[in-house]
């Protein structure tokens, strides 16, 4: 049995359904994020396993019992908020130390506890400031201190980056992953940011109103997406019509020319229309090579923004996205120049409807 089931977990506010059927099996010490557009309901779902809201059917399980009886307070778990909700008239030292009060702690326990979390956000310097004294980064170290401190055996993360600035949302995601591994505790964070789900997560579950479109690792859901949202809400991606020729050689017709993808195509038939998705790393200009498919275009855009130069090519009326390196001795192309392509056949994906 899994350390933190979801078990046909629905949600409605009023007459509206926000959450359907979500089904999730997390392990002890798994970090997964819950990834989504807004409004999808990660948040909904998230609040649920904190206890802060009801589910209208299902099952929470946390390490062997039964949630549905728990308050927020009885559940054992810590949570960070986006907005840093650090109490403002108590100093870093008060703030984490508050749950181990509430627990009734013995002092000496208490200052050794919040010591211990000080050194492991690096803040132990900062003891006696007080939030308003503090940067964003600084002050989200602190609620995650303070939320650690009690030794909760989940923590929740909503969308704990998403007020500070792109470097230190970076560097403090790296710190959360670490002090995560480092404790080994049972982490769900909530995020719009792809980047962000797939850099810090053991898996990560791909939200689309209300439902669980994919669960995966993040190899999986990036380079195997199971749905055309997951496909196109996860990374960048070019979409080709084509029409299957055979399915067990895997030839297919892109405009007016053959190619084989060199794999099956289960579940296809001939004469029928698909949709290939190709991520821009997949691509390059060039000759193909073996295993890479060959297709002539025109460049419809050519834009040099440094370290890369973002290239489209209008192929049969399908604009190709892709970017290729700055590197020495190459030029962009010429925009309206005919140009040949190369894909990687392992890289196009053929996605469900
Ligand atoms: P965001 O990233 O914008 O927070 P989210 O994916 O976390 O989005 P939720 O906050 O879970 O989404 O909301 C899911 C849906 O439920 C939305 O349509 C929202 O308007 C609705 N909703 C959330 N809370 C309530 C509430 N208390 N009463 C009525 N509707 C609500």
């Amino acid at each position: 049995m899994s350390f933190l089931t979801l078990t046909n977990i629905q949600k409605s506010f009023g007459p509206v359904q926000v959450v359907h059927d979500f089904n999730m099996a997390i392990e002890q010490g798994e970090f997964v994020s819950f990834l989504g557009p807004s409004g999808c309901g990660k948040t909904t779902v998230l609040r649920m396993v904190a206890g802060f809201e009801t589910p209208t059917g299902g099952r929470i399980v946390i390490n062997g019992q039964d949630q549905s009886s728990l308050r927020p307070n009885q559940r054992n778990i810590g949570m960070v908020f986006q907005a840093y909700a650090l109490f403002p008239n108590m100093t870093v030292f008060d703030n984490v130390a508050f749950g181990l009060k509430i627990d009734r702690l013995p002092r000496a326990e208490i200052a050794e506890r919040v010591k211990g979390m000080l050194a492991l956000i690096h803040l132990e310097h900062l003891a006696d400031r007080y939030p308003y004294q503090l940067s964003g980064g600084q002050q989200q170290r602190v609620a995650l201190a303070r939320a650690l401190a009690p030794k909760p055996q989940v923590l929740l993360l909503d969308e704990p980056l998403s007020a500070l600035d792109a470097k230190i949302r970076v560097s403090l995601r790296e710190e959360i992953r670490q002090i995560q591994q480092q404790l080994g505790i049972t982490t769900i964070f909530v995020t719009h940011d792809q980047e962000e789900a797939l850099s810090i997560s053991d898996r990560v579950v791909v939200m689309n109103a209300g439902r669980a479109d994919q669960i995966g690792t993040p190899f999986e859901i990036y380079n195997q997406p199971t749905t055309r949202f997951v496909a196109s809400f996860v990374g960048t991606l070019s979409t080709m019509e084509a029409t299957v020729l055979d399915p067990a050689a895997g030839t297919i017709r892109i405009g007016r020319e053959t190619v084989s993808l060199d794999r099956p195509l289960p579940g296809r038939t001939a004469n029928e229309p698909i949709n290939l998705a190709l991520r821009p790393e997949a691509i390059a200009l060039g000759e193909p090579g073996p295993d890479e498919v060959g297709l002539d275009g025109q460049v419809a855009l050519s834009q040099f923004l440094g370290s890369v130069i973002r290239t489209r090519v209008n192929v049969s009326g399908h604009m190709i996205s892709f970017d290729m390196f700055n590197q020495p001795g190459r030029k962009p192309p010429m925009v309206g120049e005919t140009v040949r392509i190369r894909i990687a056949k392992s890289h196009a994906l053929v996605l469900a409807d």
